[in-house]
């Protein structure tokens, strides 16, 4: 089935020299400066934040009683929200951002920072309770009682901070590792509930917006747009996209045990800008599966009409691939990831790719300019495990490059830096772009690093985040 097989011929797709009637779009180079912007801008940001709380005290509140407890509260609390919207324009599908950081390592800035905001959320509550206690003379659990029950938006905000803490607890690893992933994702959306919920109360009651009608203004434009950006990336975008494509499901085929091709066909995808490397969110609209998206890398530029991922079955939403129908509805996400050929800083790369980590490396493959020397290695257990071992052979021959299966046992193939010099001598001067499973992918970044490859020449896609 040649049509719809998405596999490479002599002369065709951006790889070759003859270019077809109906090619792809070339995914937009990343735009450093854009993404320095933004850093910047978050910073001044937290900088004004700060400045605004500290110079709305006066010395006669703080040395009141339990003046000391209020400012340190206000500090901590602004803060901590601050913190937040950083958090939620981190994880918003910013394609600036996406494309120049990726998305693996903006979730990991996004986990960082989050124990930070809480911990400072939660001194913001028990500080405030503090002070406030001090100041009335009452207790503190009464004190909450009294915000709760007779301050206005006390009570919509101590909720959102009850459901932030959750997400806390869900997201400490131990937690999250005994979570499905769709229960943790739902416990996250709460969180949008819950910044919502907490905003009127900073309004209202902020003592730092009292007299400055500029600062408020400024604050409720900023959390405007982050809740703005949210709606347009996260929610009207893939929307639009999925309604525009119009995907559906041409077939499924078992590439090799257990790792089946997705083939989907859709309208305009000459018109959809995308790299080789990136990923999308997968969401197929039947029963049981509509509601779950899923992280898969393309596994071949689109060839339009037609759009491939291949996914290796691991868990429930990834094994029922295996059974969707031929004109099953599918919505995307995305592109998304800077696993691409932009990040290159030579001209030479190697591929590292290992079980259904190949499918990018495939994808990227295809859309490395013809002047890039290109050297692939392919690990798998045994030959009938290389998953679309024919396509890489015919891309790699191609482009005159070389291809290495290692087959084996891990005691067999050793990837160390030994291992690899051997199969790649001049490794220290190309671009790495690895994928694989974890420990796979950490040893040959070991190795690599063992070999003198500079941290900036190797690229690592992770298929968890
Ligand atoms: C950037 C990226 C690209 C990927 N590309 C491919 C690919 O081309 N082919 C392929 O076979 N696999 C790919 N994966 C892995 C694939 O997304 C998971 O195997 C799949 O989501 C598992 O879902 P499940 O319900 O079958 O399994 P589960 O049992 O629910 O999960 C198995 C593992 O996948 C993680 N996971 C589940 N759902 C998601 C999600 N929505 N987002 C992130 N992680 C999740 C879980 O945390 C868990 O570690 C990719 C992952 C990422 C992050």
């Amino acid at each position: 089935m040649t049509s719809t097989s998405l596999q490479a011929r002599p002369g065709s797709g951006r790889a070759g020299t003859r270019p077809t009637a109906r090619q792809h779009r070339p995914g937009p180079a990343p735009r450093p400066r854009v993404a320095d912007v933004l850093a910047a801008a978050g910073g001044i940001g937290l900088g004004a934040t700060l400045g605004a709380v500290v110079t709305s005290e006066s010395w006669g509140a703080l040395t009141s009683r339990g003046g000391v407890l209020l400012a340190a509260g206000r500090l901590a609390g602004f803060t901590g929200a601050y913190l937040m919207l950083v958090m939620v324009v981190l994880i918003a599908r910013l394609p600036w951002l996406e494309g120049v950081v990726g998305q693996d390592r903006l979730v990991r800035l996004h986990r960082k920072i989050a124990p930070w905001a809480l911990w400072l959320i939660t001194a913001h509550v028990v500080l405030i309770t503090l002070g406030y206690a001090q100041l009335t003379k009452t207790g503190a659990l009464h004190q909450l009682w009294t915000f709760v029950t007779t301050y206005p938006d006390m009570l919509a905000a101590i909720v959102g901070f009850g459901l932030l803490v959750m997400a806390g607890i869900t997201s400490i690893r131990i937690a999250r590792r005994r979570l499905r992933y769709e229960s943790w994702w739902i416990v996250h959306l709460y969180t949008y509930l819950a910044l919502s919920l907490a905003f009127a109360h900073q309004i209202v009651t902020g003592v730092s917006f009292i007299g400055h009608p500029l600062a408020r203004a400024i604050w409720i434009a900023a959390w405007a747009s982050t809740a703005g950006v949210v709606l347009v990336f996260r929610v009207l975008q893939p929307l639009w996209r999925s309604w525009w494509h119009q995907l559906r499901i041409v077939s499924v085929r078992e590439e090799v045990p257990g790792v089946f091709s997705v083939i989907c066909s859709g309208r305009h995808l000459d018109r959809l800008a995308v790299s080789g490397g990136q990923f999308f969110q997968w969401r197929f609209l039947v029963r049981g599966l509509w509601w779950q998206a899923h992280p898969y890398s393309l596994s071949a530029l689109p060839k339009p009409p037609y759009i491939r991922v291949t996914v290796k079955g691991l868990g429930d939403q990834s094994r029922s691939v295996a059974k969707l129908k031929p004109g099953t509805r599918v919505a995307i996400e995305g592109p998304y990831g800077a696993f691409t050929h932009h990040a290159r800083a030579t001209d030479k790369v190697a591929l590292i790719g290992a079980g259904v980590g190949i499918t990018p490396l495939r994808a990227l493959l295809e859309d490395l300019p013809r002047s890039v020397d290109v050297t692939v290695l392919v690990r798998a257990s045994t030959p009938q495990d290389v998953v679309h071992g024919e396509e890489l052979a015919a891309l790699v021959a191609e482009r005159g490059g070389r291809l290495h299966e290692l087959v084996g046992s891990r005691r067999e193939v050793r990837l160390d830096a030994r291992g690899l010099r051997k199969v790649v001598p001049d490794l220290a001067s190309r671009d790495l772009y690895i994928c694989g499973p974890e420990d796979f992918g950490d040893a040959v970044t070991g190795a690599a690093r063992q070999l003198g490859v500079p941290e900036s020449q190797v690229h690592r896609e992770i298929f968890s985040f």
